[in-house]
């Protein structure tokens, strides 16, 4: 199926609500030409050099989602070119965010990675951990948490409801409370096999690569930034 196709079809399939990111890590800049001629304004990468490598080429009012794991000393590569880092998963990070982008007068948008399934190949904090790394954003001047994020683990639909039910029940959660720097709107969750569960569990935001772009050749998506 065509990129034109394979868009029509996932958007049929979202509301109004949900933001659908096409994720378009290794695939060429003709590809996302494509999905912008149709009207897609957001993509997601997660490699920073790849990410800084489309942005200056492709129009200026793409808004870019980084979606991987990022390393401190990439952080200022992204300042005034990522929308969205969804992949905040430390304090050390969280700190090496609010130098970077403060030193630029810049204002850095995340979401906390949350690592629902507690795997050691993924990163993102684990749940009991949220509320230390909280207080840190709160003494933040130029990061702003706009939700959450998780890569859930293989499995099949009911495993993967059960980890969409988990993380949305932790997003209700400190979406009751009141804390300075965040506020929660943002459910990243559900990829090209299980977007559909995902939106059924709560997620307002998708992120879709192969669903949308075709296979990938390079292996390893989901890899460091
Ligand atoms: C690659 C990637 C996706 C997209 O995965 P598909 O299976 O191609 O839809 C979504 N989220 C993250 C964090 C990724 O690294």
């Amino acid at each position: 199926m065509s990129i034109e196709e394979n868009l029509n079809k996932i958007k049929k399939n979202i509301s109004n609500n949900a933001t659908l990111v096409a994720v378009s890590k290794t695939k060429p800049i003709e590809d996302i030409q494509i999905a912008y001629d149709l009207e897609q304004r957001d993509f997601g990468e997660n490699k920073v050099q790849e990410l800084i490598e489309k942005e200056e080429i492709l129009p200026k009012d793409i808004r870019w989602h980084f979606i991987g794991n990022l390393q401190t000393n990439k952080v200022k590569y992204l300042v005034n070119k990522v929308y969205l880092i969804h992949s905040l998963s430390s304090i050390k990070l969280l700190k090496k965010i609010e130098d970077e982008f403060s030193k630029q007068n810049s204002t850095a948008n995340l979401l906390i990675q949350i690592n629902v399934g507690k795997e050691e190949s993924k990163s993102g904090i684990y749940e009991e951990d949220l509320l230390e790394l909280i207080n840190e954003v709160e003494k933040c001047n130029s990061c702003k948490v706009m939700g959450l994020m998780a890569i859930i683990p293989k499995g099949n639909d009911e495993e993967n409801r059960f980890y969409f039910k988990k993380m949305k029940s932790i997003f209700d959660d400190l979406s009751k409370k009141s804390y300075k720097n965040i506020n929660m709107k943002i459910l990243s969750m559900g990829m090209t096999h299980d977007y559909k569960i995902a939106l059924e569990e709560g997620s307002n935001l998708i992120r879709v690569g192969e669903g949308i772009f075709g296979k990938r050749n390079i292996v390893g998506g989901m890899t460091n930034g």
